[in-house]
């Protein structure tokens, strides 16, 4: 998906929060004043812009935005329109979702139905300098992960326990 990033320029107060936080130093105040006398802020260097949507969760008058825009895909040399798709199953899916939600460590005791969520970590995390690991119950799983949150590292929940019969 491609971002476009907006600034309402007539909304803008020129108050320079979004310059200050931005991580890619995109953004600076223009020289050019609005209908309201200040002087808003513009993209100086847009090629440079990751859009990490900072700039618009600080802005004191929402004046920025960043918009999802359909994906021009390259035309094919035979004139089709293939559209990419990942075929995965629905554990893998939670996995990579966790994963992109922020999920450093996994530590994990497998239980049908859900294991396949450990298995996919068990590859994944250490690709992404996380870590995963099995414990060798859900009780043990359960203390590992009353660590990482007071460190400061994305956690997810071990697999519930199964309910006995
Ligand atoms: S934070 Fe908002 S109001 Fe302040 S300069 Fe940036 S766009 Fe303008
Ligand atoms: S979206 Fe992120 S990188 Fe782009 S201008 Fe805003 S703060 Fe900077």
């Amino acid at each position: 998906m491609a971002y476009e990033h907006l600034i309402d320029k007539d909304r803008c107060k020129g108050c320079g929060l979004c310059v200050a936080v931005c991580p890619k130093n995109v953004l600076e105040i223009g020289t050019r004043m609005n209908t309201k006398g200040y002087f808003p802020a513009y993209q100086a260097r847009p090629e440079d812009c990751i859009f990490c949507a900072i700039c618009c969760t600080m802005c004191p008058d929402v004046a920025i935005t960043i918009n999802e825009m359909p994906k021009q895909r390259p035309a094919k040399p035979n004139g089709g329109n293939e559209m990419g798709k990942v075929l995965m199953k629905g554990n893998e899916a939670i996995a990579e979702a966790a994963i992109r939600a922020g999920c450093l460590n996994y530590f994990a005791y497998p239980i049908t139905p859900q294991s396949e969520v450990a298995e996919y970590l068990s590859k994944r995390l250490p690709e992404v300098g996380g870590v995963f690991l099995q414990g060798e119950s859900e009780v043990a799983v359960s203390y590992m992960i009353s660590a990482p949150p007071p460190a400061g590292r994305g956690c997810s929940p071990p697999p519930p326990a199964r309910a006995s019969a």
